[in-house]
């Protein structure tokens, strides 16, 4: 399984750095299956020698190697530090920071022909959620205008808007019934995120169809994200 965190704007470098040390450590004491993830701020990347199931990735990127782009960050500049994997899609970047479907679609394409990993963000706000399952499914497909989902890295991830960092999370019943209908068109791998915490994760990860999460809050403590990485090792999935 996927355990992804997402640093959002918290953390130095230094505090990044032995996060991902910390962590390394948990996984190769722990002799862990888990596939894990740390997105950083773009201001502490660097090359972290990662043990092979552990990979550091860039939380956002200009779609561009370099060129004229004031406070953006091209490919080389990941390319640097052997970036593998990065996020797309996330709702406060679609939502806060305005980036819109085509410009996604935009950052997708450019990804996808550096064949790094994607973990693609989807998710409906409160509003579209009380209309129901329909109108949530309608809104989701959407959000893949423009996306190739034959595309051999991509890794979902289904995040309701109204759920991340609100401490709110979907119920069991709504996490499978999205992932349910993900799964029957696409065959990337499914995480699900918003308020993962150590308590509800064992009950998310036994979802069918959930192959990981994307954790904010939650995991910016390492212990507690040390704790996810043994939670997931110990689920069996039939
Ligand atoms: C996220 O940032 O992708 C997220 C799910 O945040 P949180 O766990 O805080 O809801």
């Amino acid at each position: 399984m996927i355990i992804a965190s997402n640093f959002k704007t918290n953390y130095t470098r230094e505090k990044t750095k032995s996060f991902v040390c910390a962590v390394q450590a948990a996984i190769q004491e722990m002799k862990s299956m888990q596939e894990v993830r740390i997105f950083v701020p773009a201001t502490a990347l660097d090359s972290f020698h990662e043990v092979a199931s552990l990979h550091v990735g860039a939380q956002n990127f200009y779609p561009v190697d370099n060129g004229s782009f004031t406070g953006e960050i091209g490919f080389e500049q990941l390319e640097e530090f052997g970036i593998t994997t990065v996020l797309i899609g996330h709702s406060e970047r679609r939502h806060i920071l305005g980036e819109t479907q085509e410009f996604l679609a935009r950052k997708y394409d450019f990804a996808q022909a550096k064949n790094v990993e994607i973990v693609y963000c989807v998710g409906e706000p409160k509003e579209i959620r009380e209309k129901g399952i329909d109108a949530v499914m309608s809104y989701i497909w959407e959000q893949f205008d423009g996306i190739d989902i034959s595309y051999s890295r991509l890794v979902v991830a289904y995040e309701p808007v109204w759920a991340i960092g609100t401490g709110l999370t979907a119920s069991i019943g709504d996490i499978e019934e999205v992932l349910e209908r993900l799964a029957e068109k696409l065959s990337a791998p499914l995480l699900y995120g918003g308020s993962v915490k150590v308590d509800n994760l064992e009950s998310i990860l036994h979802v069918k169809h959930c192959e990981g999460v994307l954790v904010g809050t939650a995991s910016w403590n390492e212990e507690a994200f040390c704790k996810m990485i043994a939670v997931a090792d110990a689920v069996k999935k039939g």
